[in-house]
């Protein structure tokens, strides 16, 4: 038995996949476990990579009817000829990876969930304590387990319980998250911009019921931007100014901000402890791997547990979670590296920088070992 701390898209995904190993779970969530009645609005990017883990959870067929294959990418500089393509075909026949709504997603975990045989979900859960071994809490008194989990978010209750440090790094913008309709088909493209003020990113989705075509878009800038008040013809303007490519543009939900922050910690395990996904790291959404970061703790933990449990072992052993962070530490600490620099590199403003993100776009693009590699880091592949 091993106990979780957080449903969300990370603890609820390790949920199933320990209970498709045998593995008895206890998923605490502090809030109740039913579909949101808020709507995210986040558009998810899902690695290819991650696709194939979500297919190994049993989870895929209820999610395809909602994924947009990304069949392109293409990333330019404002105001720059420069552009890197990619193509899935460069590849194979697979495509770069999906677009799937947040909301669909967690719906499909949460079915996933309940339909798992060994978890049980003890959620409006109020967590008081956690010591090596039990996890106490308010409306269920204290629960014992040889490891808890901590999947409790950027926030982690569980790693301030277990005093691990962390580093956050505020980047002082937001992101606006919003849906918008347009005349032209996307043709599964997802494009990242880069611009003085902040990335910003269109991401292709399924088409609406009615058939219309639709894309995500996240766009970052400072914090002090009125997205959530301007007027909505503005905002529509706005968008075809710095994006033309898809005729008439037009407003088709909400409007979100997400402040943009990204988390180190100095360490992702402790006494009879681990932490997975957000707890663990987050990321600034420029490069969209953030959760795809997360399934991959997921994996990883999942199968050192399953090694432990066949040989008849302890879970929360010294030596295994040794391994669970070994195995983690390069993954975290490149992609946290990647999506800060990413960031720092455009947005500075000098021609000489200018000058070598172009040539740095350019040579990626001609040099097809280079092209591919960075294209299977983007899969998760
Ligand atoms: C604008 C934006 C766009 C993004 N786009 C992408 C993308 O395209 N691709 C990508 O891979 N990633 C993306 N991300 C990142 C991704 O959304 C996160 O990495 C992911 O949602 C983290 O999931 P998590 O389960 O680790 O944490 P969370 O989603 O924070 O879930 C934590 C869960 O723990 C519960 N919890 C917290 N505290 C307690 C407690 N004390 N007791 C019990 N339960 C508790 C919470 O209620 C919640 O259910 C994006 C992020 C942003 C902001």
């Amino acid at each position: 038995m091993v106990i979780i701390v957080g449903a969300g898209l990370v603890g609820a995904a390790l949920a199933i996949r320990l209970s498709q190993l045998g593995i008895k779970v206890q998923l605490l969530e502090r809030n109740a476990f039913v579909k949101p009645s808020v709507k995210d609005g986040r558009t998810i990017a899902v690695t290819l990579g991650s696709k194939r883990f979500l297919e190994s959870c049993g989870l895929w067929q209820a999610l395809e009817p909602t994924a947009q294959r990304i069949n392109y990418i293409r990333v330019f500089e404002q105001g720059s000829a420069w552009t890197l393509d990619y193509d899935y075909q460069d590849l194979g026949t697979d495509p770069m990876g999906y677009i799937i709504e947040f909301d669909c997603l967690l719906n499909a975990l949460f079915d996933g969930v309940r339909n798992a045989e060994f978890v049980e979900v003890l959620d409006n859960c109020t967590l008081q304590q956690l010591l090596p071994g039990e996890v106490h809490t308010k409306e269920h008194g204290i629960l014992k387990a040889p490891l808890a989990i901590g999947a409790d978010g950027r926030h982690s209750w569980v790693r301030g319980q277990v005093h691990i440090k962390s580093k956050t790094k505020e980047y002082g913008h937001k992101a606006l998250v919003a849906h918008f309709i347009h005349e032209k088909p996307h043709q599964a493209t997802a494009w990242e911009v880069f611009q003085p003020s902040g990335p910003f990113a269109m991401l292709p989705m399924v088409d609406t019921h009615d058939g219309q075509h639709q894309s995500g878009v996240v766009w970052c800038g400072p914090k002090d931007v009125p997205w959530e008040t301007l007027p909505t013809t503005e905002l529509e303007q706005q968008l075809m100014d710095i994006f033309p490519f898809y005729g008439k543009v037009t407003l088709n939900s909400a409007r979100w901000t997400f402040p943009l922050v990204a988390l180190t910690v100095d360490k992702v395990t402790a006494p009879r402890t681990v932490l997975v996904g957000d707890a663990a790291h987050a990321l600034h959404p420029i490069a969209g791997q953030g959760v795809n970061l997360g399934w991959r703790d997921v994996a990883d933990i999942a199968q050192l547990l399953a090694e432990a449990k066949d040989l008849g072992g302890d879970l929360g052993a010294e030596h295994l979670l040794n391994q669970y962070s070994r195995k983690r530490k390069l993954d975290h600490k490149g992609l946290y590296f990647f999506t800060d620099g990413l960031t720092r590199l455009f947005e500075r403003d000098s021609q000489i920088v200018s000058f070598m993100r172009q040539t740095g776009l350019a040579v990626v693009g001609k040099i097809p070992p280079l092209k591919k590699f960075f294209m299977k880091k983007a899969m998760g592949i």
